[in-house]
């Protein structure tokens, strides 16, 4: 494992530490092509989906008719 670095453009990304709830997510910033990548304990994850968890935090699903 080495220096992060952005996928699109190589150089290199800023590390943000995000807390949602009990799930740490770690969110990557490229400071040239402002380029975001989410990950969470490690894993890869797509912003729709970090996006998706952050809004569903706190919110119960209904399946009524
Ligand atoms: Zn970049």
């Amino acid at each position: 494992m080495g220096q992060t670095r952005c996928r699109e453009c190589g150089g290199p990304v800023i590390e943000i530490e995000l807390s949602s709830g009990n799930e740490p997510l770690m969110m990557r910033s490229c400071s040239a092509c402002d380029a975001r990548e989410w990950s969470k304990e490690g894993e890869g994850l797509d912003l729709r989906g970090a996006l998706d968890r952050l809004s569903q935090t706190g919110s119960t699903r209904r399946q009524s008719r």
